[in-house]
C-alpha cells in the first residue's frame, strides 16, 4: 500500500509520520524547526531519506497561507519561510512529488476524512490556541482556489478592538486565543499572578470571579465569530480543536447558548457544535488524506 510522508511545520517543531491510505501512522518524529529555510528543506529531505520505506510523496502542513499557482508561502510571522517556494525546493531536494497546504485546512480535512468518514457534506473546523484558525469542508472537500482560503481568524468579533497582525481591529485571532483569554482575565480585574489558560481554569473551578468572567467573555466572542461564519453556508457540523478546546467545559455552555441565539433561525436545528475528535495528529492525517484523495489540484 502506498504511503506518504506527512509533515506538519510549526514555529517550534516539525512533526511527521509515514501514513498509509487508511490513516495508519508509523515512523512518527518530532524535531525542532531549523531557524533558516535551507536548513528546513534539508531537514525535510532528511526525514524522507531516513524512512523505513520510500514514500510516494510528501505533504507539508504550513503555518500560514499558500499560493498554489505561484508556489509561494505567506507567513509574515515566520520570516524564514515567508515568500519561499517549498514545493519546488523540496521536490528538488527529496526527488519526490510535494503538496503543500495551510495547517488548519489540513486539520479540517483530517477530521472530515478520518472522524466523519464522509458522512456529512459541509463542515467547519476551528483551532483555538496561540492563534485562531480554521478550515472549511464544502461539498465533501476543501474549497479549490488559487490560494488557501477560509481565514476565519480574521472575522471581526470586537469592532474597534485590539489591533490584529493582519492590520484589522478586533479579529478572532486577537480574542479567541490563549492571549485573548488572558487579556479578558486582566480586563476583568485579574488578581492572581498567572500566565497559562490551565491556571486560569483551575481558578475558575474554585469560583474565582475574574477567571470565570474571562471564560464567559471568551465564549461570547467565539460564539459571535462562529455564528457569522456559519450564517454563510449552514455547515452540518462545527468542530473545535486546538489546545484551548481541551478546556471547553469552561466555555462551551456559554458559547453554545450565544452561538445558537445568533445563528440564522432556520439553521438552528441543522448545525451541530462539538469538540474535534482528532487531537495533535489532525494536520498529519489531513496531509495524508489530501495526498490520497486528491482533493487539491
Ligand atoms: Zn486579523
Amino acid at each position: 500500500m502506498a504511503k506518504v510522508l506527512s509533515v506538519d511545520i510549526g514555529g517550534s517543531y516539525i512533526k511527521s509520520a509515514l501514513v498509509d491510505e487508511k490513516g495508519k501512522m508509523e515512523a512518527k518524529s518530532r524535531i525542532p524547526t531549523p531557524k533558516d529555510y535551507d536548513g528546513l528543506i534539508a531537514a525535510l529531505a532528511g526525514l524522507a531519506a531516513g524512512l523505513p520505506e520510500a514514500p510516494a510523496g510528501i505533504t507539508a502542513a504550513l503555518p500560514g497561507g499558500y499560493d498554489f499557482e505561484k508556489d509561494e508561502i505567506f507567513a509574515p510571522n515566520l520570516p524564514s519561510i515567508n515568500g519561499r517556494h517549498i514545493r519546488a525546493d523540496l521536490e528538488k531536494a527529496a526527488s519526490l512529488p510535494v503538496m503543500a497546504e495551510n495547517d488548519a485546512n489540513l486539520a479540517a480535512l483530517g477530521e472530515y476524512v478520518f472522524i466523519e468518514q464522509g458522512g456529512i457534506r459541509n463542515m467547519m473546523f476551528v483551532t483555538l490556541g496561540t492563534g485562531a484558525g480554521g478550515g472549511l469542508i464544502i461539498n465533501g472537500g476543501l474549497p479549490v482556489s488559487a490560494v488557501t482560503s477560509f481565514e476565519i481568524g480574521h472575522i471581526c468579533v470586537a469592532p474597534g478592538g485590539r489591533l490584529c497582525g493582519c492590520g484589522r481591529k478586533g479579529c478572532m485571532d486577537e480574542y479567541c486565543t490563549t492571549a485573548g483569554l488572558m487579556a479578558e482575565y486582566a480586563a476583568a480585574g485579574g488578581g492572581e499572578n498567572i500566565s497559562e489558560p490551565l491556571e486560569l481554569a483551575l481558578l475558575a473551578e474554585k469560583g474565582h470571579k475574574a477567571a470565570a468572567a474571562a471564560f464567559k467573555s471568551f465564549a461570547v466572542y467565539l460564539a459571535r465569530g462562529l455564528a457569522d461564519a456559519a450564517n454563510l453556508f449552514c455547515p452540518e457540523k462545527i468542530k473545535l480543536g486546538g489546545g484551548l478546546s481541551e478546556l471547553s467545559r469552561f466555555f462551551m455552555a456559554d458559547c453554545s447558548e450565544n452561538f445558537f441565539a445568533e445563528l440564522f433561525p432556520m439553521y438552528r436545528s441543522r448545525v451541530k457544535l462539538e469538540i474535534a475528535g482528532l487531537k495533535n495528529d489532525a494536520g498529519i492525517l489531513g496531509g495524508a488524506a489530501c495526498f490520497f484523495k486528491g482533493l487539491r489540484p
